[in-house]
Formats: structure tokens, C-alpha cells, sequence
């Protein structure tokens, strides 16, 4: 809405406040009822009069809030109250007609404009005090019925004169013209400031308010009479004076809505140093330690070629066999997932072009440890050039083992100093970390870790997240010239490294820390509770895991059964793809493990980022846009026929949903569908529902259609945000901007959800969006019939979700819908629930 359009449910008539609080605060509801504010803006309205007059005259009043919340401002618009009988504002100021602006920028000064015309033809002002139409109120508002022009004045300036290009971000609202009057009415003078045609007289607020004067209008300030001269040498100084002070206050206010943005800590001293990736959740206060891992430098020592053979042979078995112990232990402290990294770190080592180059350079005379090191660097300096990034992350694998051959090699060689062997409380600062660095650092002394490369997907990021370390990653070269010891706080939600905070900012940190740990704990001790809001909406609630193992943690953590079954994890990292009966004996244990819970399992989503060396598929320039998901299932019913077969059969111990990624046209479906029915008759199997992921845009918006031929959909907001926002989710620079609390991706979840209400069917969501608690209150609100999300993630949604209640989301809903954008969405997390 724009401020001139005034809606008649923001009119309030006969109104009968008893003081002037209770007064903003109507209209400060009827404001946040529609959307217009979020509630907290009420407060900052009442800050505002303990700081200046809102009585513009003639019994008009313009309550506002303060510039630095105009973050709280979802769109700007206006409400009226009026108060017949009349209220005092302040002494001698009686309001019978209050006009709540909620502006989010200069918008205002047109509104103020009309009203100061207004204010000029007494006999319909007084028709607005009085009128039981709000209807007729709401016209002279809108200027459908226009008030009395405004009395002609003469154009032309007096005996003295300067020029003066207003710079006032927001105009000429009426705090700064208050000091002009002020400024003007000390003065033997007869003042006028003129606008092209328009002229005011600067002793007059409601005149020069009049003017609508915006940033860079041309200003005439002229003056006659005995104090002329002195009289605008003192404006000018004021104008130039609050110029500064309107500049400093916008500056604050954009800080404060980029903050708000982030709606994380927010220090008000230290200086944000690095703004990177967040990769791990969490907010530390240390101190920055730069890691040093690597060998200082390798020398060229030749040797025979048999001692170099030997020696590089046993540093590989030893490795190996580090490897090995370090795998096990990994798997026993932090998971089997974890320690797949280091099972697929030793199979690089076996890598026999890798092996051969070193030979070759051996045999050229050069030294084991240098032909060795050469040989890393120029198969890490390949994959880190890929245009795959998850390839290119795996860079960092290899020179991690790189570096452990070369260790082996030298153990005469020292390795520098590790970060800070003695101190604790340490944030580590590092170009990149490498897995098995990352997975054997100390967390009794190591807080958090910032790197100046890698991804949120890479490895080192995985471990992070597992390890519960709050990391910041792809934070820029900066990140290594931080001297070690300097005082940061690192913010792994926002992936920003604060620098030299102050105590206060220390204290608002660890107040910060102590209130979520807390926030944590309570969410936890209810997460058995279900996802059920205060008016009865129950939302279900699944767990996105892979692996039966992991199915007594998940369900500890408040998960009602298992929403999205990745199957990839079956076919990655290995050499050949994993049989029927291997596939059967994966889902059997999942389906046996939920005892009779829900189970969505998902068709094999290879291609994309998901490489798979052995199935031989072409590389693709642009592979998120290729053959991915179904497209690859269709095409290869080696694949497809296995996984339903296998599927099938496990289908015999319990229930399985079967959901197919990628689904872009209604021929897929149709076609899949056809396949799944006759493996099922093959096997004499029994039916089970078979769904779609909706991930592209063109499926949402066909939502209606797919509706009569699935059983269900999944809506996975990462892909859906990829493709609907053209933003590469793993792009090193733009990863961070594919938010899927973006507008246009609700109105597609919003016409998914009327696509399956259409044909009754239920809808899911099972991307990342379902595990953030604004992002799963908004879903709610769009009518969403279950979330499906990581097991961490649990206790906090539905804690968010009991807290609400079923119209509050549905409005929250409603006012993301019409938000023009994703900060403004992430905004409304502070509204009431
Ligand atoms: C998604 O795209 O939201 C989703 C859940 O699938 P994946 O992240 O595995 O692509
Ligand atoms: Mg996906």
C-alpha cells in the first residue's frame, strides 16, 4: 500500500482514548493487524513523543516512530483515530484526529503535505472530527474528494537570499523543521523559504511541512527586515546542523535493518572484521590463533631410487594405516558418516596416477619428499580448478593425506607449532583446515574456526557441524593477516568475525550464549511434546537420515518417523553401484528400525552435485541443469528397476512412501509410475504411495495438476530455491544469497499447497527451510501438513510451533507472502507468535 491510500480497517471513529498512550496504541494494533508494522513498532511510537512533539495543530496529531526501527516497518501506511470529544496531547494541545504514520522512507512528507492542506480549510477538518462515514473520511484522505486548494502567495523572494539543495535522506519531516521554526522565530525578520512556485513562511511548521520538500529539492531562503542578514546566517547553520544529524540517523537505521536481517548477536562496538559463510551454528568469545599445519618447506634432497622407493612405500602403508585408526575413531566419537571421510581420504592414496608421477619425478632424480609433494600439488591444483565444487573442495582431501605421506617421509622435520599449544579459548584462523586436522583438533581449547576458503559443503565444514564448532568458511584471505591474540567473537549462524569487542559487547555475547543454551535445554526437555499449536494445528514432524542407526537418535530427538531417506549415501564414495540385495537390506533395516512409523524414502538423486565416477555419466557444463534425479533414472533403468525392486521387497516389513527427485513434466510421473507398477506386479508386491519432490519451479506451478496422479509431495527448498532465485547452492560467492525465505519461493510452496488441497493429498517439506523455526512457522501458516528436517533441528521448530497458534501462522504467512523481500521476511521473526 502507499501512504496515500488509506484502507477503511485502518480507520478507527468515535474513539474515546483515555490518554495519549492508549491512543498510539490503537493505532499502533490497527497497524500491526494489517500487517503494516510488527508489533514492537508500537513501542517505538511511545518512544518517540518522550522525544518530540507529534502535534502538528489545529487538532491534529502524527504519531511516528523512531528512524532507527524502521526495520519494524513491513510497508508503509497509516492509520486514523478519531477522537470526537477531543484528547489532550500535551498541555493546551487537544487532538480530536491522530494520524499513525508507519513510513519506510519519504513517503511521509507527502502525506504531511496533504494534511497541512487539510489543516487549511477549518470547515472540512471539522466535517473529519465529526463524520460516522469512514468511507468519507477515507476519500478526503485518499484526495478522491480534494480539500480547498491552498491560498495563492506571491512567488517571489525578499531583500536577501541563499540557494540551498535539501539533503536530508528523508526529506523535510517535522523534527528537523521544528528547528528551522525554532531557528527562524528567534529573529527580528520576516523569513520565507520558496520551492519553485511554493513558498512558506519559516516561522510556520504546518507551512513549510506544506512544501513536501524531499531530498535534493532547490530551496530560495530569503529574508527582510532589520535582523535579515543575521537571521539567515543562523538558518543556514541550523539547515547544514541537523543535515549532518539526519544522515547520522539514517546511517544507523540501515545498520540497525541489515542487523535486524541477521536477527543473530549484534555488537554495538567491535568492529565486524570478516563477513563470510556461516557453515556451523553457534557464538563464541575467544581469542584468534592462526593454524599452521603444513611442512615449512620441502628441500630437493635426492636419493637411490630403491631408498626412495622404500621410504615412499612405508610412508604410505603408515598412513594408511593412520587412516585407518583414525576412521575408527572418528566413527566411534562423532558417527559412520564422519568417518567415511577418512575411509575415502586412504583411497586417494591408492590413487596409481598419483603413485606413477611421483615415480616418474623420482626417476628424473629429484627427492622423494619433493617428487611426492610435487605430485599432491599438481592433482590438487586439477580438482581445485574444477568447475564442480564439491570436486574442487576435495582438493583439501588430497592435500590432507598429501601432508600426512609427508609427515611420514620427514619425521625428522618439525611440523610448525600448532595453534597455541598452551593457550585456550581459541578461535582458529586458517586458509582452509584440513579434514583430519579439523577432526582431531582439541575442543577443550578450540572454540570456533574461520577459514579463508572452502564451502559450507566441504568437509571440514561436516566435521565443524558434527563437532558442534561454530565455523565461519570462504571468509577471504583477510582472515590471515588477524594478529594471533586478538580478542573476536565469532558468529558461525551469520559467518562473521567480530574484532576487538568491547566488555560490553563480551557481556551482551555470553548473555546471548547463556539464553540460547538455555532456549536449547527447554526446547529439548519438551521435544517428545508433538508439533501441535496452542489452538489444536498438529504439524508432523520427520527426520531427514539415511541410515538406520541413526533412527534411536533421531527419534530422541522429538522426530515422529523419517521424511526424506537420502539413497545417494548408498552409491558414494565406492567403486561399483550397490546391488538389489544390498539396496533391500538398507531399507529393510530403516523400515525395521521405525517400527511401523512413517518412512518417505527418496528415488536415487545422483548427478548434479553428486558425482558418481563409476556410472560413467558425461561431464556436464552446467550439471544442476542436466541430467539429474529422475532424468538420470529414466535414462538408465539399471538404476530405477534395481532401487524398485529393492524397495519393493523391503516394502514387506513395514510401510515405505516412495518419493522421485527432480520431477519436472507430468510425463515423468506418468512414466515412473508405469515402471514402479510393474515391478510391483513382478514381484507380487503390495502398493505403496508414490510422491514427488517439489523442487522445480515448473512443478509448483503445475502443483494442481500433478496433484491427480501423486499420492503426495515433498517440497525441497534447496532446489527449489536454486532454480527458482538462478543461484548455483553451492557458488562460493552467492550461495549465502539463496535464502529460501525469498517471496517468490512461498508463492510457489503457497501453490503447491493449493495443488494438493485440490486432491486431498498431504504435503511435506524436507528442505533446509523446514529446520529453521521462522521458516517452519511460515510453512505452517501456508497450510504445510508436515516438516521434515535434520534431528538437531527438532526441539527448536516445534518448540516455535506449540508456542503459536494456528491464525497467528496463517497471518505471519499472509504477511510473508507480501513482503518484497527476504530481509523483509526475516524481519518479521521478532512478531508475536
Ligand atoms: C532439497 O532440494 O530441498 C532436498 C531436500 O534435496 P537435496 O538437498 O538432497 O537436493
Ligand atoms: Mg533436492
Amino acid at each position: 500500500m502507499s501512504v496515500s491510500t488509506l484502507r477503511r480497517e485502518l480507520v478507527k471513529l468515535g474513539s474515546k482514548p483515555i490518554d495519549k498512550s492508549e491512543a498510539i496504541s490503537e493505532a499502533g494494533h490497527l497497524l500491526a493487524a494489517s500487517g503494516v508494522i510488527a508489533p514492537a513498532y508500537i513501542d517505538s511510537m511511545m518512544r518517540r513523543e518522550n522525544v518530540s512533539n507529534t502535534f502538528l495543530g489545529h487538532g491534529v496529531a502524527i504519531p511516528h516512530g523512531m528512524i532507527e526501527d524502521r526495520h519494524l516497518i513491513h510497508k508503509t501506511g497509516i492509520a486514523v483515530i478519531q477522537i470526537p470529544q477531543g484528547l489532550e496531547w500535551n498541555d493546551g494541545e487537544t487532538v480530536h484526529l491522530m494520524v499513525a504514520i508507519a513510513a519506510q522512507s519519504d513517503e511521509h512528507i507527502t502525506l504531511l503535505q496533504r494534511l497541512t492542506r487539510l489543516m487549511q480549510d477549518p470547515a472540512q477538518l471539522a466535517q473529519l472530527f465529526a463524520t460516522t462515514d469512514p468511507d468519507y473520511l477515507c476519500a478526503i484522505f485518499n484526495g478522491d474528494a480534494p480539500p480547498a486548494a491552498a491560498p495563492a502567495v506571491p512567488a517571489t523572494d525578499l531583500e536577501q537570499s541563499f540557494e540551498w539543495h535539501i539533503d536530508y535522506p528523508n526529506g523535510l519531516h517535522a523534527r528537523p523543521t521544528a528547528k528551522w521554526v525554532e531557528t527562524a522565530k528567534r529573529f527580528d525578520a520576516k523569513i520565507q523559504i520558496r520551492h519553485g512556485g511554493d513558498i512558506a513562511d519559516a516561522k510556520k511548521l504546518v507551512a513549510l511541512l506544506q512544501l513536501g520538500l524531499q531530498c535534493g529539492d532547490l530551496l530560495a531562503v530569503s529574508a527582510s527586515g532589520p535582523q535579515a542578514d543575521a537571521a539567515l546566517t543562523a538558518l543556514r547553520d541550523t539547515m547544514i546542523r541537523v543535515s549532518a544529524q539526519e544522515l547520522a540517523d539514517a546511517a544507523a537505521a540501515k545498520i540497525k535493518a541489515e542487523q535486524a536481517v541477521h536477527h543473530g548477536f549484534a555488537p554495538s562496538t567491535a568492529q565486524l572484521a570478516i563477513k563470510g559463510i556461516g557453515a556451523s551454528p553457534g557464538l563464541v568469545v575467544g581469542t584468534t590463533q592462526t593454524w599452521k599445519s603444513a611442512i615449512a618447506s620441502i628441500q630437493d634432497i635426492p636419493a637411490p631410487l630403491a631408498e626412495g622407493s622404500e621410504q615412499l612405500d612405508n610412508a604410505l602403508i603408515g598412513t594408511r594405516k593412520a587412516l585407518a585408526q583414525l576412521a575408527e575413531d572418528t566413527a566411534r566419537r562423532l558417527g559412520e558418516t564422519e568417518a567415511g571421510i577418512f575411509r575415502a581420504q586412504a583411497e586417494l592414496l591408492a590413487d596409481t596416477d598419483l603413485i606413477s608421477h611421483c615415480c616418474r619425478l623420482m626417476m628424473q632424480g629429484h627427492g622423494v619428499a619433493w617428487s611426492w609433494h610435487q605430485a599432491i600439488e599438481q592433482q590438487a591444483n586439477t580438482l581445485a580448478a574444477h568447475s564442480n565444487p564439491l570436486l574442487a573442495t576435495r582438493a583439501t582431501d588430497l592435500r590432507d593425506v598429501g601432508q600426512r605421506v609427508l609427515i611420514a617421509l620427514l619425521p625428522q622435520e618439525k611440523r610448525q607449532p600448532e595453534a597455541g599449544q598452551q593457550a585456550s579459548n581459541l578461535i582458529l584462523l586458517a586458509a582452509d583446515l584440513a579434514p583430519s586436522d579439523t577432526a582431531t583438533l582439541d575442543t577443550s581449547r578450540i572454540l570456533g574456526l574461520c577459514t579463508a576458503q572452502g564451502g559450507p559443503t566441504s568437509h571440514t565444514a561436516i566435521l565443524a557441524r558434527t563437532l558442534g564448532l561454530p565455523a565461519l568458511v570462504a571468509g577471504g584471505d583477510a582472515i590471515l593477516d588477524i594478529p594471533d591474540g586478538t580478542p573476536a567473537i565469532l558468529d558461525g549462524n551469520s559467518g562473521r568475525l567480530y574484532l576487538h569487542p568491547g566488555e560490553q559487547d563480551i557481556d551482551a555475547a555470553r548473555t546471548w550464549i547463556n539464553r540460547q543454551s538455555e532456549q536449547s535445554r527447554q526446547d529439548e526437555a519438551q521435544s517428545a511434546l508433538p508439533a501441535q499449536t496452542r489452538d489444536g494445528l498438529r504439524i508432523d514432524i520427520g527426520a531427514n537420515i539415511n541410515r538406520a542407526d541413526q533412527v534411536a537418535a533421531a527419534l530422541a530427538a522429538g522426530a515422529e518417523g523419517v521424511g526424506l531417506m537420502r539413497t545417494e549415501f548408498l552409491f558414494l564414495e565406492r567403486d561399483t553401484a550397490p546391488d538389489e540385495e544390498e539396496q533391500y537390506q538398507a531399507y529393510r533395516a530403516m523400515v525395521e528400525a521405525l517400527q511401523g512409523r512413517t518412512l518417505v524414502i527418496r528415488a536415487l538423486d545422483i548427478g548434479g552435485d553428486k558425482h558418481v565416477p563409476y556410472l560413467g555419466l558425461p561431464s556436464e557444463a552446467n550439471p544442476f541443469l542436466g541430467v539429474r534425479g529422475v532424468r538420470l533414472l529414466l535414462r538408465r533403468p539399471d538404476l530405477l528397476d534395481t532401487q524398485l525392486r529393492a524397495l519393493y521387497r523391503a516394502a514387506a516389513h513395514g510401510p515405505i512412501s516412495l518419493m522421485f527427485p527432480m520431477v519436472t513434466n507430468i510425463s515423468e510421473l506418468m512414466a515412473l509410475r508405469a515402471e514402479c507398477e510393474r515391478i510391483r506386479q513382478e514381484l507380487s508386491a503390495a502398493p505403496m504411495p508414490i510422491g514427488i519432490m517439489i523442487e522445480v519451479p515448473a512443478a509448483a506451478a503445475m502443483a494442481d495438476q500433478f496433484g491427480a496422479h501423486a499420492d503426495f509431495f515433498s517440497i525441497g527448498t534447496n532446489d527449489l530455491t536454486q532454480y527458482t532465485l538462478a543461484i548455483d547452492r553451492q557458488h562460493p560467492d552467492l550461495a549465502a544469497e539463496a535464502d529460501s525465505l525469498h517471496p517468490a519461493v512461498l508463492r510457489l510452496i503457497k501453490q503447491t499447497v493449493e495443488g494438493a488441497r485440490k486432491h486431498g493429498i498431504w504435503v511435506g517439506v524436507c528442505g533446509g527451510l523446514a529446520g529453521d523455526p521462522l521458516g517452519a512457522a511460515i510453512l505452517a501458516g501456508l497450510g504445510v501438513n508436515e516438516l521434515s528436517l535434520s534431528p538437531r533441528d527438532i526441539p527448536a521448530v516445534k518448540a516455535r510451533l506449540r508456542a503459536s497458534t494456528q491464525s497467528a501462522l496463517v497471518d505471519l504467512a499472509q504477511q510473508a507472502l507480501e513482503c518484497d523481500s527476504t530481509a523483509a521476511i526475516r524481519a518479521l521473526a521478532g512478531d508475536a507468535s
